[in-house]
């Protein structure tokens, strides 16, 4: 029996755009050739379950094996095997079909990059690394005899009686010229370890050779022997399809060393499981986070029925929990289309809420069980927390109550707490509760001082979105500002009634503002005279808030704009009820005047790291001579 055909369809020159379009991603082949043998392996348990079925299982196993010489790949199984009509139905139509589905898609496609690796093609990846490509398979079923196909990559293909003695299929790929890398031990580790590791039917990896004795069989074809090299490569029951009563924290901590061996512990984790209205297994671990965002992106890998797809999840885990690490895996995110539908899909919508609803809930309970560790955590969840409150609203609404406010004594509050402690000393002429932060505590610690003095509380802001994050939930709160501690002095931060009165006359105010403007003669500082308490400092220099947020927001923009072209204004605020201004004004000498004054200037710059070079120079040899 032999038979020679043509498979039918209308582009006679798929495989050499095949080959082309997926150059980047060649190795997908062996991922989607193990897992239609994990496929074909699982039927053939379910039909023994079922009792359609009646024969030996036998040892159920898929094998990967390579041999140098031959320059040939095999991947066989034990799975449920197809007789020649079933071969020439699944692979010559319906294989074939989604191959020729792939090109039309290629064809819509505006960019490669979007169909690249997205898109299952089955079988017919094959050909992107072989020229030539056989099956041996011997169908389950009561009297099947076995089939052998060919092809060599056209549309022509050969089928006749095969040799297989045992139920199941062998695919053997003659490597092309292009791809004989992948007959490499390592590569083919390396790509059954990103792909395959944790698919549910055993893997073994092996070398084939020939047999040393008569090296051919009845008909003519070399007889092969394989020789394992590290038996089973995969676990075939990883984690996240178990329950998570049947597991403990070791468990959990051992397959984050294992995904992320070079990783610190993960801070604790979310054992993700649905199966309405979509399917969906994981777990999601809180990383340590350094300092270094980027790198700890693209830490989660997707999996679909155990089979790893990729680790770029973008769409499916919302934007603020892209720096989690872990597995999601899912049959319910189409694979096979491009990035805009995904996004576009009511399915991956339903995942993305369900994650961000978990984790909201996760975070939840650390806080209300024990919330000591979850405030020793809290420099590491900050980030997530505050991220999500400005990206997700949904999140906003069960984070407010968890989001913790860090002061510069280092006590946490939550939101409400914090407005509780606040209020008293905190609330404006005008009833506006008045946030006083700082994002410098070292810069700004006179500054901080002088806001402790008056009984104000200053909150640590120094993470890297704590500009934002202030921005969102100044709108958020009714009737609540935020100020940076050196946006004025700390008489002015919260404006009162109870203003103390200047003891300077208008005449004496001029004079003071003259010497200092002479005395400075800088134009980006201007003088002004304010009424302080006698025990604040003689001069402070500050940045208005606005001015300072507006130019910041200019500045991480990357273009300049109104704002960001403005030069640093800074206002020099002398306190007119000093004792050293009552002296600078009775000095006689106009030179001790200029240099008083010029004192009191630097000592201002000096307590905020504004004092450089020359000019600190200048600084510490007047001192000296002062003294
Ligand atoms: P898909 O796996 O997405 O259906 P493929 O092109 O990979 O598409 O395979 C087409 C069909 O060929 C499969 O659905 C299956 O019926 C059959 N097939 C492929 N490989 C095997 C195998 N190792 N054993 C049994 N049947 C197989």
């Amino acid at each position: 029996m032999q038979e020679k055909g043509t498979i039918s369809i209308h582009t006679e020159n798929i495989f050499p755009i095949i080959k082309k379009f997926l150059y980047s991603d060649h190795e997908i082949f062996l991922r989607e050739l193990v897992s239609n043998a994990v496929d074909a392996t699982q039927k053939i348990k379910r039909l023994s379950s079922l009792g359609q079925y009646n024969g030996e299982l036998g040892e159920l196993r898929v094998e990967v094996a390579f041999d140098k010489e031959a320059k040939t790949i095999t991947i066989s199984d034990r799975g449920l095997g197809m007789t020649g009509e079933e071969i020439k139905k699944y692979i010559n139509q319906i294989a074939f079909s989604g191959a020729t589905e792939f090109m039309e898609k290629y064809k819509e496609a505006k960019d490669a990059n979007e169909i690249i690796g997205r898109f299952g093609l089955g079988f017919y990846s094959a050909f992107m690394v072989a020229d030539k490509v056989e099956i041996e398979s011997l169908s389950y079923q009561e009297g099947a005899e076995p089939a052998h196909w060919t092809c060599d990559g056209s549309t022509e293909f050969e089928l006749s009686e095969g040799s297989l003695q045992e139920r199941g299929t062998e695919i053997t790929l003659h490597i092309n010229k292009d791809s004989e890398e992948f007959l490499d031990k390592y590569k083919l580790q390396q790509i059954l370890d990103k792909y395959c590791k944790f698919l549910p039917v055993p893997i073994k990896f092996g070398t084939k050779t020939e047999t040393e004795d008569d090296g051919v069989d009845e008909k003519g074809e070399p007889k092969y022997k394989t020789i394992e090299v590290d038996n089973i490569i995969n676990e075939t029951n990883p984690i996240w399809t178990k329950s998570p009563n049947e597991l403990k924290d070791e468990d959990y901590l051992d397959f984050y060393k294992q995904l992320y061996p070079f990783s610190e512990d993960p801070l604790f984790w979310i054992h993700l499981n649905v199966d309405y209205p979509f399917n969906l297994t994981g777990v999601l671990y809180f990383p340590k986070l350094k300092n270094d965002f980027e790198v700890q992106r693209n830490k989660i890998k997707l999996f679909s029925r155990q089979v790893f797809i990729t680790d770029e999840v973008k769409d499916i885990v919302p934007e603020f929990l892209m720096l989690l690490h872990g597995v999601i895996d899912s049959p319910d995110i189409p694979l096979n289309v491009s990035r805009s539908f995904l996004q576009a899909d009511s399915n991956v919508k339903k995942i993305n809420t369900y994650i961000t609803k978990k984790v909201a809930d996760k975070l939840a309970d650390l806080f209300k069980a024990d919330r000591k560790s979850y405030e020793e955590k809290w420099s590491d969840i900050g980030l997530f927390v505050k991220y999500g409150i400005i990206s997700e609203e949904k999140f906003y609404e069960k984070a407010k109550d968890f989001v913790l406010l860090t002061n510069t004594k280092n006590e946490n509050f939550t939101l409400n707490e914090y407005k509780d402690k606040i209020a008293p000393e905190q609330t404006d002429k005008d009833g506006q509760l008045v946030y006083i932060y700082t994002n410098d505590p070292a810069k700004q610690d006179s500054f901080i001082q002088s806001a402790g003095k008056k009984g104000y509380d200053v909150l640590l802001m120094n993470s890297p979105i704590d500009n934002h994050f202030i921005g969102h939930i100044e709108h958020k709160l009714e009737k609540t500002s935020f100020k940076r501690v050196d946006a004025d002095v700390a008489d002015k931060l919260i404006k009162k009634e109870d203003a103390p009165e200047t003891v300077l006359t208008e005449e004496q105010i001029t004079k003071v503002k003259d010497i200092f403007n002479k005395a400075i003669n800088k134009p980006a500082y201007k003088v002004e005279l304010e009424s302080l308490s006698p025990d604040e400092l003689p001069v402070t220099i500050t940045m208005d808030e606005f001015m300072r947020r507006m130019k910041e927001m200019a500045a991480m923009g990357g273009g300049m704009g109104f704002y960001g072209n403005m030069p640093d204004n800074y206002k020099v605020i002398v306190n007119g009820n000093h004792k050293l201004i009552s002296r600078i004004l009775g000095e006689e000498n106009e030179e001790t005047q200029a240099a008083l004054s010029k004192q009191a200037f630097d000592l201002a710059l000096l307590s905020q790291g504004l004092l450089t070079g020359a000019e600190l120079t200048e600084f510490v040899n007047r001192s000296v001579n002062l003294i």
